[in-house]
This record gives structure tokens, sequence and C-alpha cells, in this order.
């Protein structure tokens, strides 16, 4: 009986590595490209679909990496040779829905849709939302999250116009940023930075239209807890310290207050918190401000902005006039509990004149307390807590609850896994551990074979935007765009960027319709 086992499960085996599998990712962020990267390892007939709602691919290293920090983007020379594998395709353009949304002319396709038609679907579709203040007034003009803000200055299609709407940057003197993670930091050097200093990046035209005519004065980048606490790396602090004509300044009072027992325990052999704990002070003092700054043809010692890092507050109300965001009124904090679990609780008023607040004039309220992923409908399992996917080691599971089934054929990785959190090289663990597990599921039978999977199959949907002009083959549909047709968009835009002087490395293209018509030229 053993023998015969023994052969079955060989028989199964073969089976499984011989058969196709198909798999979805939903999503082109470094996790979804990471995770398809290591399933195609997994055996030679593995195959991957790439669905993404906008006709671009690589997430956040397009719309959320800084247009200065070029180096980080090299990242997708590793994702384009996964694109470019035999065995990979691209839907862009295509959104993954739940399945009781109702069908529309956008390019959709629903989850249920998605299961029925390949062996395992990968969610990788990141953060689109935001954590929010919490405070009467977010929705006035001039307070928006960082999210639209980055969006806005690395030209994502739906954020592209935000300046005619959400702010004017040639009436913005007082800038606040809520939030000290080095999202908020970007925020404040794209803000400071001199124009030319970001000509030759991609940034987005209309962005840097727009920052060449910036009034801004002023920055001040918001810490509810001390400066042993900063949730900034040095490498962006110390950035900040080298830009022409920007002065860094730091209250060497607030230092003071955070130098708790607690925060000096925190510091002990913790040598990259020494070094950037030393940076702030050196900076507190005046010592370190405009040590490199670049060579233009300003005059170096004239300061024409500051950017202030101001620790040990919490925003309390956001002030307005006519709808317009005014100023934001902070309260004062203190830090309370033992080391790394220290929290700011606001110090208590005196009397009357109630000291411990303050009003900071503001006319853009950028608030940078985090992204935030969501649900994509009911059918899908999720932590509204967490804001994740749940999940045991990359297979999505039922609830939060420990030992919760898991949802046959489905898997999560990146942000959507993790919460939205962790740098790009975070993705290559997580990816990893998703795609070994798909490899077990795959080994094991549990997946089910498929030879061909949607938009080859006969049992294909026949959704509107899937009727393509040759009746035949979805990729040749008007909107539908391939990886193919996203490298004209590429070649494209750096043709376009060529023709500047300086040139750009890219003008990127900022609509949907105009990325459209370019893919399909
Ligand atoms: C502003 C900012 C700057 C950053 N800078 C750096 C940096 O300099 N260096 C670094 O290492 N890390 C940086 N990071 C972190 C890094 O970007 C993330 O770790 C990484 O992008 C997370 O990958 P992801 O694939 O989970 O999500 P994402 O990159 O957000 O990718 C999700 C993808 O899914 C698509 N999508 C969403 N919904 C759907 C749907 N319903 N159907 C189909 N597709 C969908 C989106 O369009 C997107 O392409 C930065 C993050 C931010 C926010």
């Amino acid at each position: 009986i053993r023998l015969a086992m023994k052969h079955l499960c060989a028989g199964t085996m073969r089976m499984a590595l011989r058969s196709s599998h198909h798999i979805a990712v939903v999503g082109t962020g470094p996790s979804g490209f990471y995770t398809a990267k290591y399933c195609l390892d997994i055996n030679e007939n593995v195959r991957v679909d790439f669905f993404e709602k906008l006709p671009t691919p690589y997430g956040l290293v397009r719309s959320g990496v800084a247009p200065d920090h070029p180096e980080v983007k090299t990242v997708q020379e590793t994702f384009t040779q996964v694109a470019e594998s035999p065995r990979v395709r691209m839907f862009g353009n295509v959104e993954v829905v739940d399945s009781s949304t109702p069908v529309s002319d956008k390019n959709t396709i629903s989850m249920d849709e998605l299961r029925k038609s390949y062996s395992a679907v990968v969610l990788a579709y990141g953060a689109s939302s935001d954590v929010s203040l919490n405070l009467p007034g977010e929705s006035m003009r001039g307070v928006l999250s960082s999210r639209s803000f980055v969006n806005w200055y690395n030209g994502h299609p739906d954020f592209a116009h935000l300046n005619e709407t959400a702010f004017d940057l040639s009436k913005v003197e007082h800038v606040v940023i809520v939030g000290q993670g080095n999202v908020a930091l970007d925020c404040a050097r794209i803000l400071s930075k001199h124009p030319d200093d970001l000509r030759e990046t991609d940034i987005s035209t209309q962005a840097h239209q727009a920052l060449c005519h910036s009034k801004v004065k002023s920055i001040t980048v918001l810490g509810r807890r001390g400066h042993i606490q900063s949730a900034f790396t040095i490498k962006e602090l110390r950035e900040l310290t080298r830009m022409r004509g920007v002065q860094v300044l730091i209250d060497s009072t607030e230092l003071e207050l955070g130098r708790t027992e607690a925060s000096m325990q925190e510091m002990e052999n913790n040598r990259p918190k020494k070094r950037i704990v030393d940076l702030i002070e050196a900076i507190s003092l005046g010592s370190n401000a405009n040590e490199e700054s670049s060579t233009g043809g300003d005059d170096i010692n004239t300061v024409q902005r500051t950017i202030r890092i101001k620790y040990l507050v919490t925003p309390t109300e956001i002030v307005g006039d006519r709808n317009e965001v005014k100023a934001l009124r902070v309260v004062r904090n203190t830090l309370t509990g033992a080391a790394h679990k220290q929290k700011a609780v606001p110090v208590p008023a005196e009397g009357e004149n109630n000291n411990a607040s303050e009003v900071l004039p503001c006319d853009l309220l950028i608030k940078s307390v985090g992204y935030k992923c969501e649900k994509l409908g009911d059918s899908i399992p999720f932590n509204p807590q967490s804001h994740t996917v749940p999940q045991l080691k990359g297979r999505v599971v039922q609830s939060s609850q420990p030992e919760a089934a898991p949802v046959s054929g489905l898997y999560v990785t990146g942000w959507l896994k993790r919460g939205a959190t962790g740098i790009i090289a975070s993705n290559i663990p997580d990816a990893k551990e998703t795609a070994a597990a798909i490899g077990e599921d795959l080994r094991a039978g549990v997946l089910k074979d498929l030879d061909n999977a949607l938009l080859t199959s006969s049992s294909s949907p026949q959704l509107p935007w899937m009727q393509s002009s040759a009746g035949q083959n979805v990729l040749s549909s008007n909107t539908v765009v391939s990886w193919e047709e996203y490298l004209k968009i590429e070649r494209e835009e750096e043709r376009r960027g060529s023709t500047f002087t300086p040139a750009k490395t890219k003008d990127k293209i900022t609509s949907i319709s105009e990325l459209l018509k370019v893919a399909k030229e």
C-alpha cells in the first residue's frame, strides 16, 4: 500500500509539474513583480498574467518614489526582466473589482471571474487611501494627504491636475506637514528644493511649473513624539541640510524635553539611532545647516526657505476661513511610558492661559500620517483594524482568528499583506514567502490545473471591454495595454523628455486618454 501511495503521490506531483498553472497577479507594484518572479521559478509551466488598473506598471516606484531619487527607480530593470518573460503577460488599464461591482464602461474584471479562470490569484494592489487626522476641516481647500501630493508631483493620472483645484503654490507661503516619516521629508524636500535642481528629473511637468511659481517660505514638519523616536532615516534628513537656499531648524528645547530616561535607553546599543540623533542635535546647534549646499546661480548664503522640524506636538484643530485652511492648532506633548513603548500625551493646560497650545499659520496642510490599504469588496476577507488581508504565510485566510481556514487559490503580498510600511526591498522576503506557499500548494495538487486561462479560453467571460475590434484577441482591444504597448509609452516619455533644455529623464504623460493613444499608435 505504501508503495502504491508513493507512486500515486509521484504521479500527482508529475502531473502538477507538467500541467499549466496560470497565476493572476493583481497590481504591478514591487510586491506583484517580486511575487511573479519567484512564482516563475516554481517550474517552467507556471504562467503569470498581471492585471493593473493603470495603463502603466510599477506602482509606487512610478507614483511614489521621489523624482530626485532616480537611483531607487533602477529596480524597474529587474521588473522589466520579469515582464519580458514569454510566460508573462500584462493587462494594463484593467481594474480588478469586487464581484458585486456593476459592470461599467471602465475595463474591469471581477474577483469571481479571476478566481474561476486562474489556478491562483495573488492580491498585490497596495494602498489606495490614507490614515486620517480625525479632525474636522480635513476637507477644506488646502488640506491634502501626502499620498495626493506625491501622486501629483509624480504625474499619477488621477492627481495630475490637483493644483488646479486643491491648492495654488503661487499663493502658499506657509506649509505644515503632519508626520515625520520619509514620505513627509520627501514632500518637504520637493517643496523647498530649488526648481532648477528638479528640472532634469521625471517630475511631472505641470508640477514642476507650479513649483517654479511657488511662494513657499516656511515648511514645518510635525512629530507627536520626540527626536529620538524620529521615523525618518538619516539619508533623507541629511539631504534636507544639503539643499541650496534652505535652512533646517530644530529647537534645542524640544530636544531637551525628548531626552527622557526611556528615550536614552532606546538609544543604547543602537548605532543608527545614535547617528541620526547626533545629526538632529548638530542641526539644532546650527552647525550642520547647509553644510554641503550645491552651488548654483543663487548666493548660497541667502536663506530663501526654512524647514522647521518640530517635536512633541499633536494637531487638535484645523483653522479655516471660508473653507480654506489658514492654520493648525497643536498642543504640546510629553512622553510617558517605558523604553520602546513611550506614548505622547498632551501637557495639561495651566490656568486660563492655555500655553500648552500653539497656532501654526499655514495655507497648505499636508497630512503624512500613513497610507492605508482598502478592501476590494465583501467577497475578500479583510481586517479593518490593520487594513490588511488576513493571511498565513501569504495564503489568504477567512479571518484574522488563529487557525482560520485558507481561502483556496487566493494569496496576498506586499503592503496589502503587511500593512503600508517598508521599503521596496522589504517586499522581497515577503514575495518569496507567498510564492513558496503557491509552490507548495501546486505540488500538493491543491490548485486546479488550467490549460487555458482567462482571455484565451472558450469559457472566458464576455465583458464589454473584452470585445476587441478584431473580435478575438482581447490584447488588441483599444483600451487594454500590453507590456509591449507600455514600452511605447516609456519610449515616448523619454523622447518628449529629451526635447527639454536641459533634457528631462522623462516627460511623463499624465492623462489616461493620451497614454492609451500613445500605447495604441
Ligand atoms: C511616497 C513614497 C515614497 C517611497 N519611496 C521609497 C524609496 O525611495 N525607496 C524604497 O525602497 N521604498 C520607497 N517606498 C516604499 C515602496 O514604494 C513600497 O514598499 C512598495 O511600493 C509597496 O509595493 P506594493 O506592490 O505592495 O504596492 P504598490 O507599489 O502601491 O503597487 C500596487 C499596484 O496595484 C495597482 N492596483 C491598485 N488597485 C488595483 C486594482 N483594483 N486592480 C488592478 N490593479 C490595482 C496600483 O495601480 C499599483 O500599480 C515609498 C513609498 C511611498 C508611499
